[in-house]
């Protein structure tokens, strides 16, 4: 059986809507193995969407206190999703999720997952309206963060995606963007991390699909990669949102199991998902 889990989840210490605790009891409520919180880390801008240092040892504080509290009930584990521009220490961390959600120009800043106004206003600022360009800059971008921090697991691959359903701003089907995917891709495969195949978009109504796109799912798995669900979840009914398109999508991509936080010793434990 498909184990229930999530390393991706976010709580009322930044932009959640439930604490740690209410995510915990829910877990345990929908039958979780396990559950791992990953808030965003440290960055010296944005404040709004990031802890900052006070906060950030008070998060691992009560993460390490429920962690041993729930010990018998559900494995929790302490994580971090740093961002490319973030600065948040690793090492206070049992895992890290490496994600890139924005395009700084001095005191400017957009991220790619805000809102499709500010996608666009931003593409218009910093690259004369070319989304193209905004996603070939993106990727290579990432790729040198994936390389540099070498992250556990690569939060949602493909992000400049998401209001692409109902918000069209480039063409996922153009060589340019493909090219751009998979150089990146290449790059997430040398670093060593999980992908992960992130519902929060669909949860949140933007997508019918989790990122990332099937093309870039069978990719991965041509390179040889490995994948775990993650359901990057901002309230606690949300938890599991979409696995069940996500374990399509594995399969579809030809995925014979996926990578979970496990109960034990080791981090992520591999299940067989056929
Ligand atoms: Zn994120
Ligand atoms: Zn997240």
């Amino acid at each position: 059986m498909v184990p229930l889990s999530t390393p991706h989840a976010h709580t009322t210490w930044v932009d959640g809507r439930n604490t740690a605790r209410e995510m915990i009891e829910a877990a345990i409520g929908k039958g979780f193995q396990s559950i791992g919180f990953s808030e965003h880390g440290v960055q010296d801008f944005d404040p709004d969407y990031c802890l900052n240092r006070e906060k950030e040892l008070a998060y691992q504080e009560e993460i390490k206190k429920l962690r041993d509290e729930y010990r018998d009930r559900i494995r929790v584990r302490l994580g971090v999703e740093r961002d490319a521009m973030g600065t948040c220490r690793r090492e206070e961390y049992e895992y890290a999720i490496g994600s890139m959600h924005y395009f700084r120009d001095g005191a400017y800043f957009f991220a790619v997952d805000s809102s499709p106004e500010d996608v666009a206003n931003g593409v218009r600022r910093l690259f004369d309206g070319d989304a193209t360009a905004m996603v070939k800059a993106y990727y290579a971008s990432f790729a040198r963060f994936l390389t540099d921090f070498r992250p556990d697991i690569i939060g949602h691959f493909d992000l400049p995606t998401k209001f692409n359903e109902k918000h069209r701003l480039f063409d996922e089907n153009a060589p340019a963007y493909r090219d751009a995917a998979f150089a990146c891709l290449d790059a997430a495969k040398e670093s060593g991390g999980l992908l992960e195949i992130n519902t929060g978009a669909i949860a949140r109504g933007w997508r019918s699909k989790p990122y990332p796109s099937l093309r870039i799912l069978k990719r991965w798995k041509e390179l040889g990669g490995s994948v775990s669900l993650a359901s990057d979840c901002h309230s606690a009914e949300k938890l599991d949102a979409g696995y069940d398109i996500a374990l399509e999508a594995a399969r579809a991509a030809g995925f014979r199991s996926i990578m979970a936080l496990g109960c034990g010793r080791t981090l992520f434990e591999e299940y067989g998902i056929e």
